[in-house]
């Protein structure tokens, strides 16, 4: 405990007001207990210590034109965490709430989110405090060239590889491939996510959702279950959340919420996936519009929501899917899923818990997916999307969805057997944490002090 102690102080100093990552660092090293006091040569390695300082943080100003002729200006960011098992590989979040530390927790989650996928691919994040909300698709290029102009010189398809995030998609992506591509004269893969027009990766815009969907089938499975006849709660309404629906309605299941910024959508008979799709993907407006088309639907505005906690996690239901962002399921709102019966959780976003939360999953003795292992399905898939790049091979969809459930089965027993390894075989948080660490960590110390 004095070690988590010191690390967070020391971190608090030099790097202050960072809350996020210290809770994501915070979580890690709570894990990681066990292995640390039993492996002296993490401590004289000091890896703990080189694992908290990014090997480089890049921030840059973002300036852009907007329609009104005015200059509008932005911070961008892309911090590449570490790069002991490959290129530095994570996504571009473009949202108003984007700042160091968030980028910096996103970059630390995903160097164990990617040593877990198997794959050879170090961690990194990225993004801007841009809010793509309301521009028009002139000013969403504008600022996309405006931030490759600095980016650009900073990446490259061995080196650091950037996919998307919340707000950003293949259109963003687009953008800025275009503008690497005129910058440097180079066509290569140095993002991914890309259209499937050129070069972009089958299942890549499908994978985080349905990985995440195939992390709570494994979960199940093993605790003689499954997700045929589940009602399912599911936050957010972005890519995550969307084919997490899709997935869970293809495997039998029920997905009765979804939500946004602006408030929770509930519908007893089932998400419309049609519509969703027509609201979000096409029309890109918000959620409450689903009501002209579901009358029999309930729409609860952010307004109304218990002060607590979030109104889509107080609905009866099985199984959880937290898809929109981090911290929006506190330890109030898990109280309520586990007295609701819920079974299973299964995180398509990244740290959507918080820690309180998470406390609560695991006392309550059910199946709780750490979004590092359960969502990282999409960087699994950004991985096989390089590789079909680099051999000038397109894989079917059949091809690419069955390595992705090889691969979400792989990351399930990795850190099943590790929390078993370590005595807590229902407690997949220290089971991911120490399987991705030690990965990482032994490279680390196999590549020197570096
Ligand atoms: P999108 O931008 O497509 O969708 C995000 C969704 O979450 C939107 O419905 C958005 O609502 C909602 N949301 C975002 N911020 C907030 C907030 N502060 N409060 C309430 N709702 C919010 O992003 P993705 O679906 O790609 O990402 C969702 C989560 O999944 C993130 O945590 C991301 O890091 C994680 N993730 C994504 C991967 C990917 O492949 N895309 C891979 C692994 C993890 P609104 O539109 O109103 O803002």
């Amino acid at each position: 405990m004095t070690y988590i102690h010191n690390t967070i102080a020391r971190l608090k100093k030099t790097s202050p007001a960072q809350a996020e990552f210290y809770q994501a660092v915070e979580e890690i090293l709570d894990s990681l207990q066990p292995i640390l006091e039993t492996n002296e040569k993490y401590k004289a390695h000091a890896i703990i210590e080189r694992m908290v300082e990014p090997e480089r943080q890049i921030m840059f100003r973002v300036p852009w034109v907007d329609d009104q002729g005015n200059v509008q200006v932005n911070k961008g960011y892309r911090i590449e965490f570490n790069s002991a098992l490959g290129p530095y590989k994570g996504g571009l979040r473009f949202h108003p709430s984007v700042n160091a530390s968030i980028i910096k927790f996103l970059g630390f989650e995903q160097v164990f989110k990617n040593a877990l996928t198997g794959l050879p691919i170090g961690g990194g994040k990225g993004g801007a405090n841009f809010d793509p909300k309301g521009k028009s698709d002139a000013e969403i290029m504008r600022f996309c060239q405006s931030f490759i102009n600095e980016l650009y010189r900073h990446i490259g398809p061995t080196s650091d590889v950037p996919a998307g995030d919340i707000g950003v998609g293949a259109r963003e992506i687009g953008y800025m491939f275009g503008q690497y591509k005129r910058l440097t004269g180079n066509y290569d893969g140095v993002f991914t996510g890309k259209s499937l027009l050129w070069g972009g990766s089958l299942v890549r815009k499908e994978a985080t959702g349905y990985g995440c969907v195939y992390f709570a089938q494994y979960m199940l499975e093993d605790h003689n279950q499954s997700l045929a006849g589940k009602t399912c709660l599911v936050s957010g309404a972005g890519n995550v959340a969307i084919y997490t629906i899709e997935k869970l309605y293809e495997l039998g299941a029920r997905p009765i919420t979804c939500s946004d910024s602006s408030g929770t959508l509930y519908h007893e008979t089932g998400i419309n996936l049609a519509t969703l799709k027509e609201l979000k993907e096409v029309r890109k407006v918000r959620l409450a519009e689903y009501l002209q088309y579901h009358s029999d639907a309930r729409y609860i505005p952010a307004s109304d929501y218990p002060a607590d906690g979030h109104a889509v996690w107080r609905f009866p239901a099985d199984l959880a899917f937290p898809c929109a962002t981090q911290n929006e399921l506190t330890a109030q709102d898990a109280q309520a899923l586990v007295a609701n019966g819920v079974i299973a959780i299964s995180e398509g976003a990244n740290m959507p818990s918080t820690q309180d939360a998470v406390e609560v999953f695991l006392d309550a003795n059910i199946c709780y997916g750490p979004g590092k292992a359960a969502n990282a399905g999409g960087v699994a898939t950004s991985q096989l999307e390089m590789a079909q790049n680099a051999s000038m091979q397109t894989w079917s969809f059949a091809k690419v969805d069955e390595k992705l459930k090889v691969i979400m089965k792989n990351i399930y027993r990795n850190a099943r057997d590790t929390a078993v390894e370590f005595g807590e075989p229902n407690n997949l948080v220290l089971g991911a944490n120490i399987a991705g660490f030690r990965k990482v960590a032994d490279a680390m110390i196999e590549q020197g002090v570096v």
